[in-house]
């Protein structure tokens, strides 16, 4: 069953200068799949991300997700939503530095209105998947890089939604705590049929996926499957990224 179906989704920013950041984009994601979206600095990687996550609106085309489409929904309908269906990681982690980590963990389903009882249900189970159990009390200046990614995907799957959005979520990591968070996406998606997007300029970390989308200048450029070994289809990113040429190496992380 299909989680996501985008449909000739174009983008354009209206300006002084009109610019076509997504230009007739079609694919689909089924449950239980993890995908990469890869492709030079400015190739839309952002853009379509932020259609899908329903941040900002598309010029023309349809995005389906568990059968919704989420651009048909007033704002309040979208927000409640964004919370139910969908789950974000992000490169900067996004966690609030005034709360605990299990306070940030928790933050979706406090907004739900869920019972304690349940949450703390949730809680522990999540924790201890990402192997955070012994942080939960910890602010997030005190934990480190990888530990904050793996509170920012707990809190990122407690309220099981139907399609988790990844953008760069190994880009502020060091190589060790990039690994240990690829292995728990990589095991979330196995063990309880997640369904994963996720944008990255890692090669390593895009190996993990069983698909990786190329996109150029808006367009979709070429697709491919991890066969049997994940060492092959790493050969066969690399391959793909100089191909595609231009600047592999996402501005975005030095952009303030
Ligand atoms: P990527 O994430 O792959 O680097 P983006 O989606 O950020 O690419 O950008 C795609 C294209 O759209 C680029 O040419 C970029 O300059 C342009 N763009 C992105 N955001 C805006 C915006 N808010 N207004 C105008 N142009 C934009
Ligand atoms: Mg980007």
């Amino acid at each position: 069953m299909a989680i996501l179906q985008v449909k000739h989704l174009t983008k354009i920013y209206e300006g002084s200068i009109k610019q076509k950041a997504l230009d007739d984009i079609n694919f689909s994601i089924n449950q239980g799949e993890f995908v990469g979206i890869m492709g030079p600095s400015g190739s839309g990687k952002t853009t379509l991300l932020n259609m899908i996550a329903t941040i900002d609106q598309p010029t023309s085309g349809e995005i389906m997700i568990n059968q919704k489409d989420p651009h048909q929904l007033n704002r309040k309908e979208t927000a409640l939503f964004r919370r139910a269906e969908l789950g974000f990681v992000f490169q900067h982690f996004n966690l609030l530095d005034t709360l605990t980590v299990e306070e940030n963990i928790v933050l979706p389903l406090t907004l739900d209105g869920m019972n304690v009882k349940e949450m703390e249900r949730r809680l522990v189970l999540a924790a201890k998947k990402l192997g955070i159990e012994t942080i939960l009390k910890k602010r997030t200046y005190e934990i480190s890089g990888g530990q904050m990614q793996r509170t920012a995907i707990a809190r990122a799957i407690i309220h099981q939604p139907s399609l988790i959005l990844a953008d760069e979520p190994t880009g502020n990591l060091d190589s060790k705590a990039s690994r240990d968070v690829m292995l728990i996406l990589e095991k979330i998606n196995r063990d309880e049929q997640a369904t994963i997007l996720m944008v990255t300029h890692d090669p390593v970390a895009a190996s993990f996926c069983h698909r990786v989308i190329f996109i150029k200048d808006g367009r979709l450029y070429n697709e491919i499957y991890c066969g049997e070994q994940r060492q092959a289809f790493f050969q066969k990113i690399i391959d793909m990224l100089s191909l595609l040429g231009g600047d592999s190496h996402d501005l975005s992380t030095i952009r303030l």
